[in-house]
């Protein structure tokens, strides 16, 4: 038979595997939420650099059209240049053509460093979309891994949670309630501790005679007076 420590040690066990799965599955989804959202801005990255071609793309549709503007009035000027009638409306007219041409290299040189921009951008796309595959592939096996723990954990706290009834049912209920009492106050989750050497291993207080010879003779509800914890002869 064990004897009522020893049951209290297997309890307080179950309730520590309680707390430590219970807090790993609150920390699952907060993980999953945050591979998620990481995963989301570097798409809208992609699409910021998407926004930022078409600009680009359209600026260069709206330069070739105005060289096509360009190109129409230098023939227009062309045709008139056959019915002037004096030298200075000729002179005048070349200056303008001169003019629409000088224009034309201008934006034809712009056009070409769009073309170069927009190629420049679209390659960089391309191997940012190929490195997010890669990425979105490493995400979904990360997320699987953690849907994977999470299940194993709830299947584990539900077994814990039918075992704990079990083991408390053969505790004392006095002493039951001076365990629960004392875990309350104890972030760590422990109850009950050892003594050794005659030191409370919880807090390393050395305790009084009357305190060890109470545990010597077996007494249930040894309390260390340092941490308020239950105490047991290791
Ligand atoms: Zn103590």
């Amino acid at each position: 038979m064990a004897t009522t420590i020893e049951r209290l040690r297997d309890l307080q066990n179950s309730d520590r595997i309680i707390y430590r799965l219970k807090k790993r599955l609150a920390e699952i989804p907060i993980e999953i939420a945050k591979l998620n959202d990481k995963f989301k801005q570097e798409t809208e990255e992609l699409v910021i650099l998407d926004k930022g071609v078409k600009k680009e793309e359209v600026t260069l549709r709206e330069t070739e059209s105005e060289v096509v503007g360009l190109e129409e009035e230098i023939k227009k000027a062309q045709r008139h240049l056959m019915d002037v009638k004096t030298n200075r409306e000729y002179a005048a007219l070349m200056s303008e053509i001169d003019g629409f041409k000088k224009k034309i290299s201008n934006l034809e040189e712009h056009a070409l460093l769009l073309m170069d921009n927009v190629g420049r951008v679209k390659k960089i796309r391309k191997e940012e979309e190929k490195r997010l595959e890669k990425e979105k592939s490493g995400l979904d096996e990360k997320l699987k891994a953690l849907a994977r723990e999470e299940a194993g954990m709830r299947e584990e706290l539900s077994e814990e949670e039918k075992r704990r009834p079990v083991l408390s049912g053969a505790i004392p209920r006095e002493m039951l309630v001076a365990y629960e009492r004392v875990l309350k106050a104890k972030a760590n989750r422990k109850a009950l501790t050892g003594v050794k050497d005659n030191i409370c291993t919880g807090c390393q207080t050395r305790l009084p005679t009357g305190t060890l010879d109470q545990l010597h003779k077996g007494a249930d509800l040894v309390f260390c007076e340092g941490c308020n914890r239950l105490l047991y002869l290791e």
